[in-house]
């Protein structure tokens, strides 16, 4: 059995948004402190952390310091650059591992590590060069969706694509970076599993999400997912096979397809998600307390969910809705403390109890 961290340690927070002050909110509910890394000034997770660094990624002083300064380190982002990860790692634990990591951050390394693990993807090509092109169009085919490999979020850096000139627009659009073709998924719906797995291999999955986006962003998650019961299984077990395999410790959010022919992974994300908000409302611990839990070697939650839930992402402007909202004594409100509602911008969710 891993020994817990003891109260009063502090967990290092590799990036200062909305997902990293509401890890350190619940750090803090448990008892430890925070030390929050973070570029820019002012961010979310500032306003809730008991230390704070803002420096650079390239910062190797800042880092060495702020790794000196913690007792486990996580992270709210997968983007981490390899470097700043190299520095941190030499001197403290960090969790989830670097694998997982490095998985994730490539959608060509995350497609090929699904498929060695007999799970199914949407069919897919690597770009690299302009000759690539024409192998993705055999083996893809139209309509698709290209994709560049790194640093996509939010459908942010990538295209859909109907026929050869429009792939040749995109990927110049994309400034030729390594890309993938994506076949184009007929889906039913997009659900999501978020799961978590501690240091004792312990493994515990929340009931399956199902997810709307609006213009690439995601709008809704509600709780339970419209899913038949073996759909709802295969979800469950795919997501702890890949937690297993990757000797996982942390939360980790599984983004799926559901289509008449079974379930297709879209994507994984090494860290809490935006989908699993509702379990804020819905559960006894929540994802935060659960990601804070594996991390620092206390037993996992049970994952049960009390609740059924409807998350709503509030985007820009929403949030000004906040004064009725609040109104309504079934709705459980969460802000990120940010100062401009740009449009686009997650500003806070709702969580509506709907039982
Ligand atoms: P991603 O950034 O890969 O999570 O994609 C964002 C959203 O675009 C997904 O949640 C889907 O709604 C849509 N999408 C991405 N890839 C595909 C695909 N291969 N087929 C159909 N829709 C997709």
């Amino acid at each position: 059995m891993t020994k817990p961290l003891k109260q009063g340690a502090v967990i290092g927070i590799l990036g200062g948004g909305q997902l990293g002050r509401m890890l350190a909110v619940a750090a803090s509910r448990m008892g430890f402190r925070t030390h929050v890394f973070e570029p820019q000034e002012n961010p979310p997770a500032s306003h809730v952390s008991d230390l704070v660094t803002t420096a650079a990624y390239e910062d190797t002083e800042a880092l060495s310091k702020f790794a000196r300064s913690v007792d486990v380190i996580t992270f709210e982002f997968e983007n981490i650059p390899s470097e700043a990860l190299n520095i941190v790692e030499a001197i403290c634990n960090v969790l989830p591992a670097r694998n997982a990591l490095k998985t994730s951050q490539d959608r060509l390394i995350e497609k090929e590590f699904l498929t060695n693990l007999n799970l199914t993807v949407a069919p897919y090509a690597n770009i690299e060069t302009e000759e690539d092109l024409t192998q993705a169009i055999k083996i893809v085919g139209f309509p698709s969706i290209l994709k560049t490999r790194r640093f996509g979020y939010d459908g942010k850096g990538q295209f859909k694509i109907k026929n050869e000139t429009d792939l040749k627009n995109s990927w110049a659009k994309l400034k030729n970076s390594p890309c993938v073709l994506e076949g184009l998924v007929n889906f039913t719906k997009e659900i999501s599993v978020i799961g978590a797995r501690n240091q004792d291999g312990e493994v515990v999955c929340f009931d399956p999400g199902e997810n709307l986006h609006r213009d690439g962003i995601l709008h809704t998650t509600t709780l339970p997912a419209n899913i038949s019961a073996s759909q709802n299984i295969d979800a469950v077990l795919l997501t702890g096979k890949i937690l297993n395999a990757l000797n996982y410790v942390g939360v980790m959010g599984v983004e799926l397809f559901v289509t008449k022919d079974g379930l297709l992974i879209n994507e994984i994300a090494p860290r809490v998600h935006n989908s699993g908000h509702w379990t804020q409302n819905g559960c006894v611990i929540d994802q935060f307390e659960q990601h804070i839990r594996a991390i620092s070697g206390w037993p996992l939650g049970d994952g049960k969910r009390h609740s059924n839930v409807l998350m709503t992402n509030l985007i820009g402007s929403e949030v000004l809705d906040v004064e009725t909202l609040s109104r309504d004594t079934d709705v459980g409100i969460h802000l990120y403390g940010k100062a401009d509602a740009k449009d686009g911008r997650k500003m806070g969710h709702i969580n509506k109890i709907l039982n």
